[in-house]
């Protein structure tokens, strides 16, 4: 049989995704805690979706938003390319299938998808300027920032209340708005300046988690793999910090004294781009890498999704020049516990 889609190959997918090591709560086809690494979002995740073979999405990691197999397999097993994961398949299925190429895929026109990209970021730079405000001493999100990191003395700037948000989640398959909240709002700046992606946490007027399933939320992507809530702005000293979560990046920024820039998850910080005006400003990176633990890849080898990807980053970064000729210093800092630093 030939097909054109490696994916067309597999017949029972929640079979399949058992035997690659899926926790067995993740395939009943109800709500579990996501899979994959780096999310692990609670009651967040779905596949075994009834007429959707293969199909999955997670309110953490896919923005709500029905994703391919292909992906999954890829984020699961930490393949760096589809091809691995197509490869990954075969080798499943015991190199038996036959698969030809894929046949090109239709590209839109470069000019209306930048136009589209350039309304989106309006769109997002529009919200966070205008429907959210300063946080001040008493809100919701100074009580939520308080409780989370008792020594913080001064909110990040970057950071913002906003005493309306709306918080809408899929019901029976349909996006509905379920209620209004105070929400803390941040804003992801990709390396261009562009404001691509916001960053909701939906908050009660006592400064806890709003009580939905997934207080924590993103606008659907519009395309950047590399962006970063950028909290404060450089210091003098001209180090720059990077962690995954807002709240781990601003604890460690109050700890160690340094600028420390959040990158939302270890996906998007491997991607991380500095900015070119930055390189004028920065003595040294340092990469506070969440503790994930560590797990057993189907080839045998082991890895750790918070150190792996802080560590791809560096080795990156450590390849930089700066304008002084010099090569960026980079160092990672660990943590011996398993979690991030806003919990040790
Ligand atoms: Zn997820």
């Amino acid at each position: 049989m030939t097909t054109n889609k490696p994916t067309d190959l597999v017949k029972d997918w929640p079979t399949f995704f058992r035997n690659m090591g899926v926790p067995e709560e993740a395939l009943t086809g109800k709500h579990a805690e996501c899979p994959l690494p780096g999310c692990h979002w609670k009651n967040g995740f779905r596949t075994a979706i009834k007429n959707k073979p293969g199909v999955w999405v997670c309110a953490g990691c896919s923005n709500s938003a029905y994703s391919n197999p292909l992906e999954f397999i890829k984020r699961f097993n930490d393949f760096s390319t589809y091809a691995e994961a197509a490869n990954f398949i075969r080798n499943q299925l015991g190199g038996t299938a036959q698969v030809s190429p894929r046949p090109p895929v239709h590209k839109p026109d470069p000019a209306t998808e930048k136009e589209a990209f350039e309304r989106e970021v309006q769109k997002r730079a529009w919200i966070y300027d205008k429907l959210a405000i300063a946080v001040t001493e008493g809100d919701p999100v100074w009580k939520y920032l308080k409780r989370r990191i008792p020594e913080l003395l001064e909110i990040p700037k970057e950071i913002r209340y906003m005493p309306k948000a709306q918080y809408w989640d899929k019901v029976d398959g349909v996006m509905k708005m379920l209620g209004e909240y105070p929400a803390m709002l941040v804003r992801g700046m990709d390396s261009e300046d562009r404001c691509v992606q916001l960053h909701t946490t939906f908050l009660t007027p006592d400064g806890f988690k709003a009580p939905v399933d997934n207080p924590k939320k993103v606008k659907t992507s519009i395309g950047s793999s590399s962006f970063c809530y950028r909290l404060s702005d450089l210091r003098e000293d001209g180090v720059l910090g990077l962690a995954e979560g807002i709240e781990t990046s601003t604890k460690c920024a109050v700890r160690f004294g340094h600028t420390v820039w959040a990158c939302h998850s270890n996906t998007v910080l491997a991607n991380f781009v500095l900015p070119e005006w930055v390189l004028h400003r920065l003595s040294k990176v340092i990469i506070y890498a969440d503790n994930d633990g560590w797990r057993r890849r189907p080839d045998g080898t082991f890895w750790n999704p918070g150190v792996t990807k802080a560590r791809e980053l560096a080795e990156r970064l450590r390849k930089v020049k700066l304008p002084s000729g010099q090569r960026l210093k980079v160092q990672i800092s660990y943590t011996a516990r398993i979690g991030d630093f806003v919990d040790v």
